[in-house]
């Protein structure tokens, strides 16, 4: 149940490749990404936004009272989009009167000297640079931006930054490999971050940290702005994109969900997402329980999904207007290709315990184990599950089983129902005395058999087992290995 595609890593796919189209030549594989999604979705890479909000003082935080002489800055935010070549990632400028404060970077090279230009006609000081996770669509950018404000200090949680020292140099000289053109020639080296409250012109600002998005380990950060009420929530949140599922799975997104409940317990009254498909579009804290539904739709829809394709399906349905499908279907892949895994290890358990119950003729084991429909097949003859019972719970006369294994070839999920097949390689061993104290006989007998496995509960049966070949040897080893 191998699933092509998916990076060994789990690391995101460049977007040349999870449009389909992977070429050699990256710039060109570029290009035709670039026609066909300008196609499909409004073109949004030039746009900048301002947003100012009003926000009555009476919810200031108490240090705000604490120098009552001192009018509170002003804060307004800036926030530069990009295209689906780049996931349609936002970075966003923090101003205050004389300071600046920038939350990501950017990806590619271009929107990042937007980001820059905006920064330098903005006429603020650039104080520093936090990076909210360590995703390349949020930090490739970063060194461009550095070159414009040298000294600028970049700041990542130190878990995070953890997380970046192990994967950043890699993806980024993989990147940079394949479309040399739209990187900067190199990526920064972040510095942990010295605390959760920074200041834009004396106005707080708090990081809330290593929290779980779109990583699942657990590293994205969020920005909250009390004088704003506003919380940038960095890959927490996307707003009308498909979200980033290829580094989180079902327990994560458990983790994720509450993230996303530590957002509306803040009563913001704008939500930043870390991915927008419009730029321009309201910031409205809708936003998050949008989200929570996505991930709570994906996770339930995965379960009766019969493959990838139909979990793309009843999701785009869903959400028809959220742009870069090829998230989602990376999700998806993603997601039945890990549950290939999870499974595999379940089966292989089942097996085991069913080897062991063989051994030990043990049929109050079999009445467990095996559907009340459970039946085999033999050279074409059926066997009832209680015939069956009956036959494997006696000892053959004078002999006995002294091996049964039955490790898994091959896993596939059966599209028709909410069961697994497995095609399994058994091979036993009887021993029969042969009562004139000689040494026992031993027959040595191989069994291909495709089996089915019903999920109950939160356990298995199995449901049938077909035999698809058998071969015995009497007194001599079979030719497999291991044996
Ligand atoms: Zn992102």
């Amino acid at each position: 149940m191998e699933q092509s595609g998916i990076n060994a890593s789990g690391s995101r796919p460049p977007p040349s490749r999870v449009t389909g189209i992977h070429r050699p030549g990256a710039s060109e594989a570029h290009v035709s990404f670039r026609s066909r999604t300008a196609a499909a979705f409004p073109f949004v890479s030039a746009a900048i936004v301002v947003t100012t909000l009003a926000v009555s003082n009476t919810s200031q935080p108490a240090s705000a009272h604490t120098r009552p002489s001192a009018p509170a800055a002003k804060l307004t935010l800036e926030h530069v989009g990009s295209d689906s070549t780049a996931f349609n990632v936002i970075a966003t400028l923090v101003l205050g009167p004389k300071e600046a404060l920038l939350w990501d970077t950017q990806y590619h090279l271009s929107d990042a000297r937007r980001v820059a230009d905006r920064i330098a006609a903005s006429g603020r000081r650039l104080k520093a640079i936090v990076l909210s996770h360590p995703d390349h669509d949020h930090y490739m950018g970063a060194a461009a931006i550095v070159e414009r404000f040298p000294g600028t200090p970049v700041y990542m949680t130190a878990k995070a930054l953890e997380e970046y020292r192990k994967s950043a140099p890699q993806t980024f000289r993989g990147e940079k490999a394949r479309t040399p053109q739209l990187l900067p020639d190199s990526i920064v080296t972040p510095q942990p971050l010295p605390s959760t409250t920074l200041t834009v012109d004396g106005e707080k600002l708090e990081v809330i940290p290593d929290v779980t998005g779109d990583v699942g380990t657990g590293t994205n950060s969020m920005l909250w702005i009390p004088s704003l009420r506003t919380v940038l929530a960095s890959d927490v949140v996307f707003n009308d994109v498909h979200p980033w599922l290829g580094a989180s799975d079902e327990a994560s997104r458990v983790r994720w969900r509450e993230s996303l409940a530590r957002i509306t317990a803040l009563h913001p009254v704008a939500v930043i997402a870390g991915h927008k498909k419009d730029v321009a579009a309201p910031d409205s804290p809708a936003v998050v329980a949008v989200m929570d539904r996505y991930l709570t739709d994906f996770d339930s829809l995965r379960k009766t999904a019969s493959g990838p394709q139909a979990l793309y399906q009843a999701m785009t349905r869903k959400y028809p207007d959220h742009v870069v499908s090829n998230l989602l279907r990376f999700a998806a892949m993603g997601a039945f290709a890990r549950q290939g895994e999870a499974v595999r290890e379940e089966l292989t358990a089942v097996n085991k315990a069913w080897g062991t119950a063989r051994l030990a003729y043990d049929s109050a084991a079999y009445e467990r184990m095996l559907t009340p429909d459970f039946y085999v097949l033999m050279g074409g003859q059926r066997v009832a599950r209680q015939d069956f019972i009956r036959q494997v719970s006696q000892r053959p006369p004078g002999g006995r089983l002294v091996r049964f294994d039955n490790p898994i070839m091959s896993l596939t999920r059966d599209p028709n129902k909410d069961e697994w097949i497995a095609v399994v390689l058994e091979k036993l061993e009887l021993e029969r005395s042969t009562g004139d104290g000689s040494a026992p006989d031993r027959m040595y007998s191989v069994w291909v058999t495709r089996d089915g496995y019903r999920r109950v509960g939160s356990g298995w049966q199995i449901a049938y087992s077909e035999a698809i070949g058998s071969e015995n040897w009497m007194g001599k080893k079979p030719p497999i290995p291991n044996w």
